[in-house]
């Protein structure tokens, strides 16, 4: 293995330990052990920091109180309550969940990580987190903080996002728990990771494990983790043509097999980036301003959107629904969709 500081230190676990139980923060889910809001808790951290979710975990916990109330609710109440946060593949994923605990498993979670693991919409990582939080089970929870507290520490110098760093920080994680109380434990390095060991300008003079960290030692910690370059994201074109008749527009119904499945916009098509910029062009010099264009970046895609007034009549295509211009917000959309319609006045687009 390479890293210089293996077997980890069980002096420092107890040290990380006893320091989370005096500095964590106050925070909803930490209130009691219940599996159902560790889970949505979780579900809603991945990629969101704690100041994001914290209100979306509220509105959901006040929303569908239990297991049951979200496997209830419709897609589009679910979608709606997840609007803002992105990758909404994690809302869909929920409510699939949801449904099979409530219907499948009489609303009880399985009490192990090999249980938990084998519901659908539920993977390694959350199985982990609700196993060891909820039920002391010894499986290391392992998200890009726990990720950066490992392989600082223990100065992994591979990638932590290629496959053989992430094994070395899993082998490392999985040494470093034993003999811990794993719902403190795993918390401790998420906490540690998310305030001390921050991505930039950690807070090493204040680290309960400052003794014992090597890249501190060789003042290497700027420099780690190692990540390996992601792929640059993939340009694409849409060209939002909106049509409006006595007060009313219409908004389709994304189908599966997209990020955004489920959630509601406005007509669009997907263009070349020829004649994206072609038709933008004949919009500027036919309008009294320039048409609104946006630029969103997905996690593997940059999106390029330009919108326009159609004045065709509407068309019936499958999953389309007539909506009042002042009844768009009870209908889940993209974040794009959002940012356009918080940007910009419809009536003021000018016409393709
Ligand atoms: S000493 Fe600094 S780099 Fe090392 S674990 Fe603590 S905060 Fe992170």
């Amino acid at each position: 293995m390479k890293s210089s500081n293996f077997p980890p230190s069980k002096i420092a676990a107890d040290l990380l330990s006893s320091w989370f139980l005096e500095h964590q923060r106050e925070l909803p889910w930490r209130t009691d052990k219940e599996p159902y809001r560790i889970w949505l808790s979780e579900v809603i951290l991945q990629q969101t920091q704690v100041s994001q979710g914290l209100p979306y975990f509220q509105a959901f916990v006040a929303a569908f109180p239990d297991v049951h109330a979200l496997a209830m609710a419709s897609e589009d109440a679910v979608l709606n309550q997840w609007q803002g946060l992105g990758y909404y593949s994690r809302a869909r994923n929920l409510h699939k969940t949801a449904k099979f605990v409530s219907m499948q498993l009489n609303g009880v979670f399985p009490k192990s990580y090999s249980g938990l693991l084998e519901l659908p919409g539920i993977g390694p990582y959350t199985a982990a987190a609700i196993a060891s939080i909820c039920y002391e089970e010894a499986v290391p929870v392992v998200d890009g903080n726990v990720q950066r507290v490992i392989a600082r520490h223990f100065l992994v110098e591979e990638a932590v996002n290629s496959s053989v760093g992430a094994k070395m920080v899993h082998a490392l994680s999985k040494e470093w728990i034993k003999g811990q109380t794993p719902s403190v434990f795993n918390q401790a390095m998420m906490e540690l990771g998310a305030l001390v060991c921050r991505p930039k300008a950690p807070l090493c003079s204040a680290c309960p494990i400052a003794d014992t960290c090597m890249a501190l030692r060789i003042g290497v910690v700027s420099e780690l983790p190692v990540k390996r370059p992601k792929k640059p994201p993939v340009d694409r074109y849409l060209h939002f043509s909106i049509p409006i008749q006595e007060g009313k527009t219409q908004l389709i119904k994304r189908g599966d097999g997209s990020i955004w499945a489920g959630l509601y916009e406005f007509p669009n098509e997907e263009l070349d980036e020829k004649s994206f910029r072609s038709l933008k062009g004949r919009l500027s010099k036919s309008g009294k301003m320039p048409p609104p264009t946006l630029t969103h970046l997905l996690s593997h895609q940059r999106i390029h959107a330009l919108f326009s007034l159609s004045h065709q009549p509407f068309k019936s295509p499958e999953n389309s629904v007539r909506v009042a211009l002042d009844e768009l917000q009870d209908y889940p959309m993209s974040r794009l969709m959002s940012r356009f319609l918080d940007g910009f006045t419809l009536l003021d687009l000018p016409a393709a």
